[in-house]
Formats: C-alpha cells, structure tokens, sequence
C-alpha cells in the first residue's frame, strides 16, 4: 500500500555489492601470503604484511556482519554454497539476537513432484495421520512454491543473521524431497528454537489475494499438544503479520481471517507437533496474478523476507 517506497529504498544493492568481491577474496589472498611465506625473503614478506593492513579496506568485523549477508541477499537462491568458509568466523555473532535460534522452514520441496510415493507416506501428526509433505503449488506460469519458499528463507537468514542470530533451515535444497511434516517439527523443537516460522504461498482461485499468517491451535493428542506455545505463537505470528503488511505494503488476505491476516489452524502437523512458538506465512496466493507477479520478483521477495525478519525480531526483543 502507501509504505511501499517510503521507507528505506532498497538498500542492499548498490550499498553493498562493492564489498562483496573483497570479501571474497581476503580468506583467498590469505591464504596465498601464507603459502608464499616459507619459500619467499623474510623481508621481502614482511613488506607485503605490512602493506596489507595499511592499504587493505577498513576493519570488516567491527561493523558486525553487515556486509556479507546483505551481500548474500543479493547472490541467486544458491548463497549458502557460494559463502567462503571463513566468513561465519570472521562473523562472531554479536548483535540484538544474538544467542537467540531461529527456525526458518522452507514449505515443501521442489523435488517433492518426482517422489509421490515418498510424500504420500503417511505421519503421525498426534491428533491425525497426515501425509509426510504435499508438492505445494506453483504460479500459471509455473513457478513453485518450493522456490519461492526457499529463497525468502535464504534472504531472511541473511537478515537475521546479521542481527547475530543463529538460524537453521529445515532444510536447503540439498535433498531429493521432503522433510516430512513431523521431521520439520522435531528440527525447531531440537535446535531449542526462540521462534519457527514456515514460509509458503498459497494455491486459492484467481481473485483472493494477500497474505496471512497460521497460528496454532490448541490440541492435544499423542505427541501433539500446543498448550505451551499458543500464546508466545500469536504474538509472533502478530509481529510477522504487522511488519509484512509494513514492508511489501500487501494487505491480509481477502478470503479468509475477516481481515485480519491471522488463521487458526489444528490440522497442521508442522504447528501440532512444535514445542517451540511457531506460526505458517501464505505470503500470497500464487494463482492469482497480482499475486503472482509479486511473488516472482527478486525485489518483492527481498521486502517479505525483510517483514518476516523484522517480526521475528520484535518478537525476540531486538
Ligand atoms: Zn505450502
């Protein structure tokens, strides 16, 4: 709506992009003094060590780690393996959440199409048997919602991060299908995590449009039982909801939740099962095309992950 452009303009892009390559290269040119030292004049090593500093870029850890995850939001969907590993150390978390987990859980799999018979197993919910993922759906033109998923939670781990909070994916691509439904839960019950949040984007018909957020419901039943999380869940999934309407300016979903952008859900196996405080975002509706046309631009996807980031941080206390 009217907050689209107000704010801070897209600052990532050209801000940042120039400290990528140097970056990039320190851990390399590192590496290169350090093999050049045995073989070259004690002299002549010193000189470059000592220019290095001196000429080199101002102190990169002192800002925190600002400038490699901005920088990362910037790179295709696949930043984790492009990260040098060096960068992490280089990164110590420091910052408002630091110390603090955060699960970001990518729906579905965009491998999940070509393993039906793995998917359609079915789990145990605790209050239901459900199947272990589903293949989510996919806009007219056929971009999936796996992608779509993926790459917001890659561009909201970035953000996170740089507030110094650990953040772990349920998973990053790295496997033909799933996780199920209930291995998705029992990762952000295991990390112990502060908060969860599954990112999504739904498949109604043409013409609902907008966002909402699912919090849990109360059940109880097998392993199943929100009693604990049900409270510390709607504020996070309150938080989410202000600050995506905030930062993609869409406004909540006009088919379902009368408008306020918050559902309550009992038969989602990734909410029954979590012991931590946990809610789903449907960014969208990818069927329709107003929706669809945000969902499949770079810079929209940069403001949703900036309002789940910013939600999750409020929540948490930063
Ligand atoms: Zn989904």
């Amino acid at each position: 709506m009217r907050y689209d452009d107000s704010p801070p303009p897209p600052e990532s892009a050209s801000s940042v992009s120039p400290d990528r390559p140097w970056f990039a290269r320190r851990p390399a040119l590192a590496v290169g003094l350090a093999a050049l030292a045995p073989t070259c004049l004690a002299g002549w090593v010193l000189t470059q060590v000592l220019a290095g500093p001196g000429s080199g870029a101002p102190q990169p850890a002192g800002a925190r780690p600002a400038a490699s995850p901005a920088a990362a939001a910037d790179a295709k969907p696949s930043a984790s393996p492009s990260r040098p590993p060096a960068a992490p150390a280089a990164a110590p978390a420091k910052g408002p959440l630091a110390g603090r987990t955060v699960v970001i859980d990518p729906g579905h799999n965009t491998g999940n199409f070509q393993h039906g018979r793995e998917i359609d197993r079915q789990v145990d919910i605790g209050t239901n048997r459900k199947e272990c993922d589903t293949t989510g759906t996919t806009t007219n033109s056929g971009y999936m919602e796996a992608e779509f998923s993926l790459d917001v939670a890659h561009r909201a781990r970035t953000l996170l991060e740089a507030k110094g909070a650990k953040v772990v994916l349920t998973h990053d691509g790295e496997r033909p299908w799933g996780p199920c439904i209930d291995e998705r839960a029992r990762i952000g019950n295991e990390a112990a995590a502060d908060a969860v949040v599954s990112v999504h984007a739904d498949g109604a018909s043409a013409g609902n449009r907008g966002f909402h957020v699912i919090l849990p419901a109360r059940v109880k039943g097998g392993a199943a039982d929100t009693a604990k999380i049900l409270g510390p869940s709607r504020d996070l999934g309150e938080r989410l909801a202000s600050n995506f309407a905030r930062t993609t300016g869409s406004s909540p979903a006009n088919y379902l939740g009368g408008g306020t952008g918050l559902v309550v859900r009992d038969d989602l196996g990734g909410l029954n099962l979590s012991t931590r405080p946990k809610v789903f975002i449907e960014c969208g509706n990818m069927r329709d095309d107003k929706d669809a046309a945000q969902l499949t631009s770079p810079e929209w996807r940069q403001k949703a992950a900036q309002g789940i980031a910013d939600g999750i941080t409020g929540f948490l206390g930063g």
